[in-house]
């Protein structure tokens, strides 16, 4: 079973995909700012659904989850955030 995505960055920190480009420093150009949880958008979401979608012979990579699970701190970090604040909603609905 493929674990979700959960927007750490972690890939597109690894390489550019097909889709990106590295800037001077390596790191893709159209992955955004970090949010206040480390979640990093991709700039490019949505024109990569559409050429998914158009071209449904091109490697699907979008939204299909995580293949690099293990020992990765940008992953676990945002995982622990996004369980914090679920535990803060918790208590804040009592
Ligand atoms: S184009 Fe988007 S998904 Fe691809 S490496 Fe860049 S930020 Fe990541």
């Amino acid at each position: 079973m493929i674990s979700p995505c959960v927007m750490s960055g972690h890939c597109c920190l690894t390489a550019p995909c097909l889709y990106g480009k590295a800037g001077e420093d390596g790191i893709c150009i159209y992955l955004d700012q970090p949010n206040e949880i480390g979640q990093r958008a991709c700039l490019k979401h949505d024109e990569i659904i559409e050429k998914e979608k158009s071209e449904p012979e091109i490697l699907q990579m979008m939204g299909k989850g995580c293949s690099s699970t293990l020992f990765n701190e940008l992953r676990n970090s945002v995982i622990n955030e996004l369980n914090r604040e679920k535990s803060n909603d918790r208590n804040n609905n009592k």
